[in-house]
């Protein structure tokens, strides 16, 4: 069924019950109500859920509760006993199997409707060029290098939203959505590339992940048993006699037994209490102890930023939301600033220039020469992992140099690109300076 341009919204929401919001035409979906684009978003929203933990879990099922069909999970680890009091889609039948793989079939066992494919492999493992296929990432990752990792891959795939039929907010995908827990708080990260901060922006603002406190805290005036415990392990460990052992196993009873009687008698001498041997543990597992709850709500979270993404409306300027559970509930979306010398981010992260089909590629390579940001110096360019000119080593240089005389339209053809494409993301690197810049080619 075709939609034309003379039917009202509740005409068209008709329409979309009868055939379906993917039938509906370009022209009727940028003038529909907001009901008909979440309809479209629900079938055709390509989401990635990496990590099947606590968030990941809770994401998936609120994700399919509100309605998303198309997920995609993607995990290393197998299921463990300790994990099912939390990881609410996992049974003690699934001890031992792969998180992904049980996730999406209970996912699948739930929602009939629902299509779902579970990898078994951690987030690295995977191409760059698989996350190209996402219009929205949710992230459960649990270290703050994961995250890093995850942010960066987002914008070497990064593309900008140029179809009206986009039936989210953001004017480049995907989005990541990032879900973290500590403790009794949790927080949910929307980062639309290029408009709100990514990752690297707020760095500043995680907590230290190796869990150490500062130094000063520690060895002048302890005020909490684990800064007593942390003195033990920072300070007392390395200084004695026996050298024999360097590092602290945390598994290992007599090294749990001399932390624990070291961080007793410190202790003991500011008068603090609370040094317990499974606080020691704890301390040197660096684990913060989780909850269902947090989990749960943190990942209903993650969708519900989803739907805000199709919803659009005034979050779309918070895109920090942090619930805390330790005194009574409590959520709050926040305003963060993008940092100006992001390196993924910032500004000349990413450049956009308009350039004809028809210029050659030495041509091209001549105008980042000159561009008042690239100020590229024998730039070595690459487009969807092929390589258009390579300046150095000798050898990629003399096998991509043909290209030099080729026009544009002639280089972006491939066998999975058949027609020219109306806009490129091209990968230039300065050989001179080893920076690596985004550059978003508009063809005209
Ligand atoms: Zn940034």
């Amino acid at each position: 069924m075709h939609a034309s341009s003379a039917h009202s919204a509740p005409e068209l929401l008709a329409h979309a019950d009868d055939a379906g919001p993917a039938a509906l035409a370009p022209e009727a979906l940028t003038r529909c109500t907001t009901d008909v684009r979440m309809k479209h978003a629900k079938s055709n929203l390509q989401i990635l859920v990496v990590g099947a933990g606590a968030i990941g879990c809770e994401a998936l099922r609120a994700l399919a509760l509100c309605g998303f069909r198309n997920l995609v999970v993607l995990d290393r680890d197998t299921v463990a006993e300790s994990n099912l009091n939390r990881q609410t889609l996992y049974s003690s039948a699934d001890v031992g199997a792969s998180k992904a793989l049980r996730a999406a079939q209970a996912i699948k066992e739930r929602f009939p409707g629902c299509t779902i494919r579970g990898y078994w492999a951690s987030a690295e493992q995977m191409p760059v060029a698989f996350y190209r296929a996402f219009d929205v990432i949710v992230s459960g990752v649990d270290t703050v290098e994961a995250r890093r990792w995850l942010n960066t891959v987002v914008f070497h795939v990064v593309r900008p939203v140029t179809s009206p039929n986009c039936a989210v907010q953001s004017k480049y995908l995907p989005v990541l959505i990032d879900g973290g827990l500590e403790g009794l708080a949790g927080q949910v990260r929307t980062i639309r590339p290029y408009e709100t901060p990514c990752i690297e922006c707020i760095l500043d603002l995680f907590p230290d992940e190796a869990g150490r406190q500062p130094l000063c805290t520690i060895a002048g005036t302890p005020l909490r048993p684990e800064h007593c415990i942390h003195y033990a392990q920072a300070v007392l460990w390395p200084a004695r006699d026996d050298q024999a052992v360097r590092s602290i196993d945390p598994e290992n009873p007599e090294h749990l037994e001399w932390i624990y009687t070291r961080a007793q008698e410190r202790a003991a001498a500011f008068g603090i209490e609370g040094v317990t041997t499974a606080l020691v543990k704890a301390v040197l597992h660096r684990s913060v102890p989780a909850l269902a709850t947090t989990s749960a709500v943190t990942g209903a979270a993650c969708a519900l930023a989803v739907t805000r993404l199709v919803w659009g409306g005034s979050h779309a300027q918070c895109p920090w939301t942090s619930f805390h559970g330790s005194d009574g509930l409590y959520i709050d979306s926040i305003f963060i600033e993008r940092r100006l010398s992001c390196p993924v981010c910032g500004p000349g992260s990413a450049v956009a220039i308009s350039v004809s089909k028809n210029m050659l590629v030495k041509e091209l390579i001549e105008l980042l020469e000159r561009h008042p940001v690239l100020h590229c110096r024998s730039p070595t360019i690459v487009w969807d992992y092929r390589p258009v000119y390579m300046s150095v080593p000798q050898s990629l240089k003399a096998a991509t140099s043909p290209n030099l005389e080729r026009p544009l339209s002639d280089i972006f053809i491939s066998d999975s690109h058949p027609k020219v494409p109306d806009q490129v993301v091209l990968s230039v690197t300065d050989t001179d300076t080893r920076t690596c810049k985004t550059l978003h080619l508009f063809l005209t």
